[in-house]
């Protein structure tokens, strides 16, 4: 595909924004190419500035649930808009999303609203250690929850894509009050809270973990969370900023039958708008400030504009079937990419919950962070290159989740899963 005009867009950008990018992933380092510049969006595909058209599995990194353009979301953004586009003071809007948010997600009694998915883990933690009184955090390899400094321990996504386990600029000072253990691993949770558990604040991890690829939670590791937060007394908060909205309207809460103290969402949340916010028990919610003494606020915080982007995808969410028939179209899609893999003879380890997608470039299981690390990264970066030339976006790391929408139809899929076909069946016998 021709790509002039995107990159000499990314040597301008380069110039005056560190990387050419405001969010390191986008620049596609590790897999060793330039990023496309976006023209615009419709339904399931891009376009990029060449006017070259991809099928989209990336969603804006998830929020895109309904595919782009959704005519209900641009006509409820394009009615309030013409009221203001911001008025820091409440709005009936925020009511209207917070009781969607409450119905649809039975462990939320209360939430309150922020700009981002970083903001709202970064305001739970610290309402947990609000209510605890209790200053350490425990977090899971592999797991991203923003790039705020006490959740920046190894961490997975964009870190992980880079090969960093931490940043600099984040004193130890800090580091120190985050405890970072293997995901899916109840054995050692529940030694190091025997240890520690008087003195941690609470537990943050990611349901289904899709900022090492996909990672699915296993039973017993959901009962020891469960149990060892209860028992010493520390908040469970879990962190549905990825998977809320995404893998069914309770989220994965509802489907893994997870009762957390503290939720936080974002992505879908917002309908591609910067929206994040944070819920749980009214016990915990009310010592947010004014209503409590832990001090949490924003300037664009329940944006009237953002909260009716919201709004009106939660509106589609909470249609009869619109899960199942999303659930049909992602089994096809990993039932053919996991088939195209057998067929050329490549290895993998995939996975699905709902509509978010994994594959691995080696044999599985792969149920933590140091197996994810097994994939073969060369065949992923063959894999990636090969389906973008063909016409199909995925994201450029093998510790992403690919998402799909509502808008992806067997066509897409099918396209794709040919595609996928071609360029898996391309590596075999070249050493690969
Ligand atoms: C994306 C993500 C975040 C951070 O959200 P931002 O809006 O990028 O700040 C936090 N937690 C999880 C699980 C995420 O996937």
């Amino acid at each position: 595909m021709n790509t002039e005009k995107s990159n000499e867009l990314f040597s301008s950008a380069r110039k005056v924004i560190p990387g050419g990018v405001n969010s390191p992933v986008r620049a596609c380092k590790s897999v060793g190419t330039d990023p496309l510049f976006i023209d615009k969006a419709d339904g399931a595909y891009l376009y990029d500035a060449d006017g070259n058209r991809y099928i989209d599995y990336v969603g804006s990194w998830g929020p895109m649930i309904i595919g782009h353009r959704h005519p209900a979301v641009l006509e409820a953004v394009q009615s309030v808009m013409k009221r203001g586009l911001s008025f820091g003071a409440p709005t009936d809007l925020e009511t209207e999303l917070a009781e969607m948010v409450i119905k649809d997600v039975p462990s939320i009694e209360m939430v309150r609203m922020v700009n981002s998915g970083t903001e709202a883990t970064m305001s739970a933690i610290r309402l947990a250690r609000g209510v605890t009184n209790r200053g350490t955090i425990i977090k899971f390899d592999g797991c991203y929850h923003g790039h705020s400094d006490s959740l920046l321990v190894d961490a997975g996504s964009g870190v992980a894509s880079l090969g960093i386990p931490g940043s600099p600029g984040v004193p130890q000072s800090i580091v120190m009050h985050t405890l970072s253990l293997p995901y899916n691993d109840p054995g050692t949770l529940v030694e190091v809270m025997r240890m520690h558990g008087e003195s941690i604040a609470c537990i943050i991890f990611e349901p289904v973990a899709g900022n090492m690829g996909l990672v699915k939670p296993l039973p017993e590791f959901l009962t020891a969370l469960k149990e060892v937060s209860q028992k010493y007394g520390t908040l469970l908060i879990c962190d549905e900023v990825m998977t809320g909205f995404r893998v069914a309207l309770g989220g994965a809460q509802e489907v893994f039958d997870i009762e957390p103290d503290l939720t936080c969402l974002g992505k879908v949340i917002g309908g591609g708008m910067p929206v994040g916010a944070y819920g749980g028990k009214k016990k915990y919610m009310n010592k947010i400030a004014p209503e409590g003494p832990v001090y949490q606020a924003g300037t664009l915080s329940g944006n009237p504009v953002a909260m009716a982007a919201g709004i009106a995808t939660l509106k589609e969410l909470e249609k009869p079937g619109f899960y199942e028939n999303l659930d049909k179209t992602s089994e096809r899609l990993l039932k053919g990419l996991e088939n195209a893999a057998a067929s050329a003879g490549i290895k993998v380890a995939a996975a699905r919950v709902g509509s978010m997608l994994g594959m691995y470039f080696c044999e599985g299981p792969v149920n933590d962070f140091m197996q994810a690390k097994k994939s073969n990264l060369n065949i992923f970066t063959k894999y990636y290159t090969g389906m973008r030339e063909m016409g199909v976006y995925l994201a450029p790391s093998q510790f992403e989740a690919a998402f799909v929408s509502a808008a992806h139809a067997e066509r897409e899929i099918d396209e794709t899963i040919a595609m996928a076909e071609k360029v898996l069946g391309n590596m075999y016998g070249r050493g690969a």
